[in-house]
């Protein structure tokens, strides 16, 4: 069972004890944040409120959530729990007039004593590393523990938004591990050694279609894979789970030879042939289907994704067509950075992208996939008077002092709007149409 440390039991039982007051006739009102950690989070909470008698409204906002949280405050809630967001929107939210319980791994703008309509559940508040350690599904998983020890099946759910979250990389630390275990030891997931992530199709449009892992110069381009493939002795036409062990090994060589000559951090080809999580729950393997619950959030589709979560998985077939789609977007625009859309400065990498749900995305593939800089990856999208921003470090960077969540809180400060994150990944919606004053407000800041 997982075992938590006191304080992080303390203040689960109070939560959990707060909603258990309130009569089954209440209507529980969860928002969550729209990305695979923060649909699972909310998923986990609807099954176990469900479960328990409650009904529920569940909503999944994107940033900055400013407009849509204000709306809520109108609508009268008795209960409202927030997931994978909401400790960076205590200020509004405590101006809400009901009971609040807030389960979030994110900085916490507020380290003061909470107030007694806000109970602030956060794993940076709780000695748990919120980066790596436990995601915002995560928490809520031991939040719907708590409330009942046979939501133990939700623990799929969780894992899959800690992967979404790219928690799961050099294997799962802290909650995230302890959450694991239980879930082999109660055979709600099964290991599958050494593996390529891959679609499921051909061979050829794994590798060519494939944006995570983005593999330079062959996504996008499936003439160079289908003869590259040849040159390996396999036809593009077969599965990957197709192949013999021997076949498997000389493919698996050939990519991690290629990622290697790319500059590709070894942190990350280490992640390119890994273990891989499977559930008689879920109808892909648990990345795969992160990928695809993500892929929905970011293309407007959130209540599709919430549905296939909450067990619709007849659905599960639009989901993967939504994918499809967006896959295809992020690849044609993967393709134009790779081509020189992607500037390099002496302390930064940008670029534009059209919407800032892509950027954050691509913030990311950029990172980690293409030839390895040294120098943090910054996305700026237009948008209503605004410049939104999502960037992107390295666990060495941040080793070294980068804390890319207190640049942008700086960013919002200097510039007005709001901002702010994680050290390694962090974003804002910084109020000025100047992009050239953001690119020297960002450099100001690394310089300093
Ligand atoms: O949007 P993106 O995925 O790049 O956001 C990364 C992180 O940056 C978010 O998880 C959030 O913590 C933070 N962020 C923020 N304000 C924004 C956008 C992002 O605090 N307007
Ligand atoms: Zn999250």
């Amino acid at each position: 069972m997982v075992t938590m440390n006191t304080k992080v039991k303390k203040i689960i039982s109070k939560g959990v004890e707060e909603l258990l007051s309130f009569p089954k006739s209440t209507t529980v009102r969860v928002i969550s944040h729209y990305d695979a950690d923060g649909i699972t989070a909310a998923a986990v909470l609807c099954r176990a409120l469900y479960r328990a008698g409650y009904d529920f409204h569940a909503t999944l906002l994107k940033h900055p959530f400013k407009y849509e949280l204000s709306k809520i405050k109108e609508e009268g809630n008795e209960f409202v729990i927030f997931s994978d967001m909401g400790s960076g929107q205590i200020n509004l939210i405590r101006e809400f007039g009901c009971k609040v319980v807030i389960i979030d791994h994110h900085q916490p703008i507020n380290f003061e004593n909470q107030m007694d309509s806000v109970t602030q559940i956060n794993t940076n508040l709780l000695g748990i590393d919120g980066n790596y350690s436990a995601s915002g599904a995560s928490m809520s998983f031991l939040f719907a523990m708590e409330m009942n020890k046979d939501n133990i099946d939700l623990a799929v759910l969780a894992l899959a938004g800690a992967i979404g979250d790219k928690q799961h990389l050099g294997g799962f630390r802290g909650v995230n591990k302890t959450i694991f275990e239980d879930a082999i030891k109660n055979h709600l997931v099964e290991v599958h050694k050494g593996k390529l992530k891959v679609l499921g199709g051909k061979l050829i449009d794994d590798i060519s279609m494939s944006i995570d892992p983005y593999y330079i110069e062959l996504s996008g381009n499936s003439e160079k894979v289908g003869s590259l493939l040849r040159d390996v002795g396999l036809d593009g036409r077969r599965k990957y789970e197709e192949l013999t062990g021997e076949e498997i090994k000389k493919l698996h060589s050939y990519l991690l030879l290629r990622f290697i000559k790319n500059n590709i951090r070894p942190e990350i080809v280490d992640t390119i042939i890994a273990d891989r999580l499977t559930s008689n729950y879920l109808p892909d393997d648990l990345e795969r289907f992160s990928d695809v619950i993500d892929a929905c959030g970011k293309s407007g589709e959130t209540g599709l994704a919430l549905s296939v979560c909450l067990g619709d998985m007849d659905l599960y077939e639009r989901a993967k067509n939504v994918e499809s789609k967006y896959r295809e977007k992020i690849l044609h625009h993967l393709l134009e950075l790779e081509m020189g859309k992607l500037v390099e400065e002496t302390n930064f990498q940008y670029f534009f992208s059209p919407e800032a749900s892509i950027g954050s995305t691509l913030s990311g593939i950029v990172m980690n996939y293409f030839p390895y800089k040294n120098k943090p990856v910054f996305s700026l999208t237009k948008k209503d008077g605004e410049i939104h921003i999502s960037c992107r470090g390295t666990k060495s960077m941040v080793n070294r002092g980068l804390d890319l969540g207190r640049i942008m809180k700086n960013l919002s400060k200097k510039l007005g709007g709001s901002g702010g994150g994680h050290k390694i990944a962090a974003g804002g919606a910084i109020k000025t149409e100047d992009n050239e004053a953001i690119l020297k407000a960002i450099n100001e800041e690394l310089s300093s």
